[in-house]
């Protein structure tokens, strides 16, 4: 006899397999972007949903990364929710704790708390064809879901380059997302591998206190100072009584983002003035002429991601500092030999190497229509229709998909807009009477070499670096080649005569023991 599904969020268990339960949406992730879709989908209406997390607590890359000196680049007021102003932030550039207590404090605001479910990786995604929806297996039992929505971060999974001898290496390993806080730095010699974003964050930290610091270098980075100072009493104050004050901080942080967007998109060629300012800082921060060549990019600047740090340099000047300007190639016993040959001894090492961007893990695990994983679809690069969905994967919608991501603003406009149209999916899914929808594979082909073109011009592609916004084959899958509010208007409605819609023709339910 057939029913209606059994709704709950509680999952089945491998003792209790028919009593599968079922949900509207499922969330993959509790950062940004799934505590954004709780709220989201909350206030649309919709209860019927859980967010999965696989660690303990939320937060995503603002729990995972708690190294020393972590903080945001993007000012606050603009890196926070539109639907959750924040009065209080402590400085423009807050840190990673105050970041981190935002987030927890936006899941008990908005009654996310019920929707959580901890230690539940997902370890597969499976589109069932029979029963036009998902079947998702984490490692804490199965769900079944209309639709789901995957939040799992770009920047998750922690790359580690392949270094022969390092399994070997005697002292302490580490990556920069996952800090070993239990190990005392005082005294030792630590190299860090890597000088992106995270690791020029951590030297100027740590260097005072560790023994020797070596920084392996690959390519140098473009550094400008950073404009960062505690927000005043006066400011927070107006900012609570008043919230239009802090609107109007987050509209003019916001229209000067909007505003750069030009120069790193169409016109890199007007990037020139900031490289003049990045080369002025280089040369007060380093006096040492020799040093200095050495930390010159060859690139312009804006090809890579642009580090703010008023630190970075004073550190890497320091008496107890050296820098080899090459990869790590080797590791023989507590020796670090560079592909240049340099060597240096080690205590610990930490890696700031960056994540798996252009090969997300969570697409191995997604299986779609025909049968074949996303990361099977994708292999000749990552590709979706408006950096949401993809053909042949139905009703599965990206936060921060392929194409989505910034050189100069906040995510969390990205991750807003990707929500809208997440919301405008489910909406009119209910009004036309349909499952589920899949993007044609024409509006997906026609969207991504209209990416494709526009990204030429871009200074992600011209500009001269190799960076990880460029996948194995040097296509850019990750950026979004436009503005902020481009990208918004891109994503306000689903245009249905992009999709093809599925009806679910046998019912969901099954005879639940009782
Ligand atoms: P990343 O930008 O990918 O940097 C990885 C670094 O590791 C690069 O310098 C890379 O060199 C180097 N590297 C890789 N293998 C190496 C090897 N064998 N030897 C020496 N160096 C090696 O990673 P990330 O710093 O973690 O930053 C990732 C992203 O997170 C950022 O771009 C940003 O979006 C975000 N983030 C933001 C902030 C902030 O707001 N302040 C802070 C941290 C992170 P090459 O350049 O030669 O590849």
């Amino acid at each position: 006899m057939a029913s209606s599904p059994k709704r709950s969020t509680q999952p089945s268990t491998p003792d209790d397999p028919l009593a599968t339960p079922h949900v509207r949406v499922a969330v993959i992730g509790s950062g940004f972007g799934g505590l954004g879709a709780g709220v989201r989908l909350r206030r649309a209406g919709i209860t019927d949903f859980v967010i999965l997390e696989r660690a303990g607590s939320a937060g995503g890359t603002w729990r995972d990364n708690s190294y020393p000196g972590c903080a945001c680049d993007v000012p606050s007021h603009l890196y926070s929710f539109s639907f959750a102003p924040n009065p209080e932030w402590p400085r423009s550039f807050s840190r990673q704790p105050d970041i981190r207590a935002y987030l927890e404090k936006v899941a008990d605001v908005f009654g996310l708390r019920p929707h959580l479910r901890f230690h539940t990786e997902v370890t597969e995604l499976r589109w069932e064809r029979e029963h036009t929806r998902w079947r998702v297996t984490t490692r804490a039992g199965s769900w079944t879901a209309d639709a789901v929505v995957s939040a799992s971060g770009p920047l998750a999974d922690p790359k580690l380059p392949q270094v022969p001898g390092l399994a070997e290496f005697p002292g302490r390993v580490f990556h920069s997302s996952r800090w070993d806080h239990d190990y005392d730095l005082t005294g030792k010699r630590v190299a860090v591998i890597g000088t992106g974003a995270s690791a020029a964050q951590i030297i100027p930290e740590i260097q005072p206190a560790v023994g020797e610091l070596t920084v392996f270098q690959r390519t140098p980075a473009w550094v400008l100072p950073r404009a960062d100072r505690e927000i005043t009493a006066l400011e927070k104050w107006l900012h609570g009584r008043i919230p239009a004050t802090g609107l109007l901080r987050r509209a003019s942080v916001f229209a000067m983002r909007e505003l750069q967007v030009g120069a790193f998109v169409r016109q890199p060629e007007m990037l020139r003035l900031v490289q003049r300012m990045a080369v002025r800082n280089l040369e007060r921060g380093i006096a040492d002429p020799e040093l200095r060549a050495r930390l010159t990019p060859d690139y312009r600047i804006g090809c890579k991601r642009i580090l703010l740090s008023n630190t970075y340099y004073p550190a890497l000047a320091a008496p107890n500092a050296r820098l080899v300007t090459s990869g790590l190639a080797e590791v023989r016993g507590s020796t670090l030999v560079a592909a240049d040959g340099t060597e240096a001894e080690a205590d610990a090492i930490v890696f700031g190497t960056g994540f798996h961007v252009t090969d997300l893990p969570i697409a191995e695990r997604v299986f779609g229509t025909e049968g074949h994983s996303l990361a099977e679809e994708w292999k000749g690069g990552m590709e979706a229709l408006r950096g949401s969905t993809v053909h042949g994967f139905p009703n599965l919608f990206f936060v921060i998909g392929p194409n989505t991501g910034l050189g100069n603003s906040s995510m969390i406009l990205m991750i807003e807009s990707q929500l809208n149209y997440v919301i405008d999916a489910l909406r009119t899914l209910d009004a036309v009477g349909a499952t589920a929808m899949q993007p044609t594979a024409r509006a997906q082909r026609h969207w991504n070499l209209e990416v494709q073109h526009r990204m030429r011009r871009t200074v992600w592609n011209t500009g001269g670096c190799r960076s990880w916004y460029l996948d194995s084959q040097g296509r850019n899958t990750i950026t979004w080649p436009g503005s902020t509010s481009a990208f918004r208007r891109a994503t306000r409605r689903v245009d249905l005569s992009e999709y093809e819609l599925l009806k679910r023709t046998a019912p969901v339910a099954r005879e639940v023991a009782a």
